[in-house]
Formats: C-alpha cells, sequence, structure tokens
C-alpha cells in the first residue's frame, strides 16, 4: 500500500496512464547540427586548444578535448568571475557532497537489488554499502572516507540514510519493468571530440518506443528549490535526446525533504532554448580559458558563498543576512 504521497507521485507525476508525445525523428539530426556548427565556429574563433603552441588549458585535463558538465554550465552562466576563481583553488571534498554521493549511491544499490541482484536492504545497511563502494573507487572520495574524523563521518552516513529513507517513504516503490537507470552517464561528443558534453542523471524512468516519448528524467535533491534546478534537466533532457534518437517527455527535481517535486514537460522549443544555452556556455568558456577573455561579473544571490568576493569590485552586499565584512 502507498503511502499518501507516494500515491501523489504516482498519479501526478509518473501519471502511468497519461498521454506520451510522438518526436519528429528528424529532431535530434538538427539539434545535434546546431550544437555541432556553434561549437565548431567556436573553437575556430579562439584557436583549437591542442593544437602546436596552442593555449593551456586546466591542469591534469586533455588539453584537446573541453568538457562541459551540468555544473561547469551552471557556473559560467551565474559567474564568470567565481568560475575561474573556484577554478583557482580548485575541488576539494567534504561533508555535505561526501553525504550526497553516499545517497546517491545507496540509491543506485536499491535500484541495483530491485532488478535482481538480491531482496530489500534497509536504508542504513545501503548506505553501509554505498560507503564501502566508494572507499574501493579511487577516482571519487574515497581518501576522505578513510580519514575523515569519525564524527564527520558519522553525520554524512546519518544524512545520507535519511536521505534514502525520505526517497522511500516518499516515492512509489520502483519496479524493474519500469526500466529505471540511476546514476546513468551522458555523452556527446562535438566537433570531432574536441568538446564533450558530460551528464549523469539521477534517475531515470520509463524506455523510448519508436519515436514515442516514454522517459521521465528525475534529479533527486535534498535542499530547496533553486533557479538552477529546471536548467540542470534541460541539459540531461538534451543529452538524452541526442543518445536516443527520441526526447524525454518528462523532467522533474524531486525535494527529498518536503516530498515535493517541481516538472515540465518536454517540447521542441524546451530543446532548442537549451541549445542556445549550451552553445553560448560553451562559447563563453572558450573565450574565458583560451582566449583569455576578462571574465565578466555578475552579482547576485552567488556572492554570498563566492570565494572571490572579498575582492571582487562588484559583489553583492544587498542579500538578507548578508555584512561586508563577512569572511
Ligand atoms: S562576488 Fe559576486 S559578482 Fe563577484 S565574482 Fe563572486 S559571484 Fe561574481
Amino acid at each position: 500500500m502507498l503511502t499518501p504521497t507516494q500515491q501523489r507521485v504516482w498519479d501526478d507525476l509518473l501519471d502511468p496512464g497519461g498521454n506520451r508525445p510522438t518526436v519528429d525523428p528528424g529532431l535530434a539530426r538538427r539539434l545535434r547540427q546546431a550544437l555541432e556548427t556553434e561549437a565548431s565556429d567556436s573553437l575556430e574563433r579562439v584557436g583549437a586548444p591542442g593544437s602546436a603552441g596552442g593555449p593551456s588549458w586546466i591542469p591534469g585535463r586533455d588539453p584537446a578535448v573541453i568538457v562541459v558538465s551540468k555544473h561547469l554550465l551552471g557556473q559560467v552562466h551565474q559567474c564568470e568571475r567565481q568560475l575561474l576563481a573556484s577554478e583557482r583553488v580548485g575541488f576539494e571534498w567534504n561533508a555535505t557532497i561526501v553525504q550526497g554521493m553516499l545517497a546517491h549511491k545507496a540509491i543506485e544499490l536499491k535500484c541495483g537489488f530491485i532488478a535482481g541482484a538480491g531482496g530489500p536492504v534497509p536504508p542504513a545497511a545501503l548506505v553501509q554499502l554505498a560507503g564501502q563502494r566508494l572507499i574501493d573507487d579511487e577516482h571519487g572520495p574515497a581518501a576522505w572516507l578513510r580519514s575523515a574524523p569519525p564524527g564527520e563521518l558519522a553525520e554524512a552516513y546519518a544524512a545520507a540514510t535519511d536521505g534514502v529513507t525520505k526517497f522511500e517513504d516518499t516515492f512509489p516503490p520502483i519496479d524493474a519493468r519500469w526500466r529505471p537507470r540511476v546514476e546513468s552517464r551522458l555523452k556527446v561528443q562535438l566537433a570531432g571530440g574536441r568538446v564533450e558534453l558530460s551528464g549523469k542523471v539521477d534517475l531515470v524512468l520509463g524506455q523510448a518506443s519508436g519515436h514515442e516519448a516514454r522517459t521521465l528524467i528525475i534529479d533527486l535533491k535534498t535542499g530547496r528549490p533553486a533557479l538552477g534546478h529546471p536548467a540542470d534537466l534541460r541539459w540531461y533532457a538534451l543529452l538524452e535526446t541526442l543518445r536516443v534518437g527520441v526526447s524525454p517527455y518528462r523532467l522533474a527535481s524531486f525535494y527529498l525533504d518536503s516530498g515535493d517535486w517541481r516538472h515540465e514537460d518536454v517540447d521542441e522549443d524546451l530543446l532548442w532554448s537549451t541549445v542556445r544555452r549550451v552553445t553560448d556556455g560553451i562559447a563563453r568558456l572558450l573565450e574565458l580559458r583560451v582566449a583569455h577573455r576578462t571574465p565578466t561579473e555578475s552579482p547576485g544571490p552567488a556572492c554570498r558563498w563566492c570565494i572571490d568576493r572579498a575582492h571582487c569590485p562588484s559583489a553583492s552586499t544587498d542579500l538578507p543576512g548578508f555584512s561586508p565584512s563577512d569572511d
């Protein structure tokens, strides 16, 4: 028997009896062609990375390839100066990021068990297993998990268990017949592989049938709704459309703390506006990193947590709870 919230998700979000649109079979080809043309033009304008005597790139990355992720695209559209400042500092694992990874990994394992690897497993055990899997993977937060203070580690595991439990009692039990995909990687290569669009979707349900859109993409969120969440989902919708040739029919951000969600249905306008956002982002990234253009400053809510705000002349102080003397 479903909880009332699970029933609401079933009826209003999953909507199993609802109409599913048919997608123009030439749409994906036209979207890809637009991306190809714009990406190649942008590379041409700044000089192709990786060429002899060519531009430098982010240390540790293949100099011939620019990898565009949801996060990078969001950053370059939010504030270019902040993006460059955060890249100078580099990335560090912390308890908040790791707890999110633990919860996502645990939900991935949960779907693996549903798919036939075993019976139901309680959330805390799933999170323990997720932690072990992450420790075994040297590309992730293994070092942080091995060396974090016991208190921080316990908080991360407890928060992840909380997230998995909330997912279980608000989202209908996932059925293997829904073709669930968790932490599903999507990649699109453009301009002969010099530009790579990369994403990892939290949860995908359903599968296209011929030209009929039957896929629902879901982003699981632990915080509150934010302005950037719909754009993140549209990014996944574009990558999935290019991969399959058929778009998803619906996108949703699902908020674990409230058991609520925001969704929008996918149409051609949404995909074309996403292409424009992506090509504009690629052009900006190339101008900043290759042509070393001076970054623009875009004051706004992001100034609150910006690592460069002490030095930035445009830093917004007109924010609730913000003091110019804040460190
Ligand atoms: S303080 Fe605000 S405007 Fe300045 S770099 Fe940071 S986010 Fe951008």
